[in-house]
């Protein structure tokens, strides 16, 4: 009768945040082909990491410029922008994203978040429990992913127009 129950309800606090959801902090040791780190000023929040569930869902955050690591894995990602604007790789293509846009993300497509819009954007993201660990890319892919100008310009962090949608 020690054991407390789990929490079945926990608080939204302000910020983004929740009650006993901890955030994991930035860390930038990881570098890529090129030498630059592998995502900036992102955090992340797991949300839901519950055995009775196939899935976990995590909420991510960057500051604005930050950005995720740009990946590919064999598990798909279902996001939901939840604030701010931003852009995302997805495969070949950068698409601008706001609130509430929704992103599938197909096993082996490679994708990065970027916070470009000067803001920040945090977005949710759930994915398979049991899942293999992301791949980087190897400076031939990089290269490769960088032949267009469109992606080669997003990977540069240059500041691109925000999406049109509303909020
Ligand atoms: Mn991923």
């Amino acid at each position: 009768m020690d054991q407390s129950p789990p929490d079945l309800l926990r608080r939204s606090q302000p910020d983004f945040r929740w009650d006993a959801v901890p955030v994991h902090p930035y860390k930038e040791d990881q570098v890529d082909a090129n030498g630059a780190p592998v995502f900036k000023t992102i955090s992340r929040q797991t949300l839901f990491n519950d055995p009775a569930l196939a899935c976990d869902l995590r909420y991510f955050e960057m500051e604005a410029d930050g950005y995720s690591t740009l990946e590919r894995h064999e598990h798909a990602h279902a996001v939901m922008v939840f604030r701010g604007h931003g852009h995302c790789l997805l495969g070949s293509e950068i698409r601008p994203i706001g609130p509430h846009d929704l992103i599938s993300i197909p096993a082996w497509t490679w994708h990065q978040f970027r916070a470009t819009a000067g803001q920040s954007m945090g977005f949710l993201c759930m994915v398979n429990r049991i899942r293999d660990k992301p791949q980087i890319p190897t400076a031939a892919e990089l290269a490769e992913i960088a032949a267009d100008p469109a992606v080669a310009r997003f990977l540069t962090g240059a500041p691109l127009p925000a999406s049109p949608s509303v909020t």
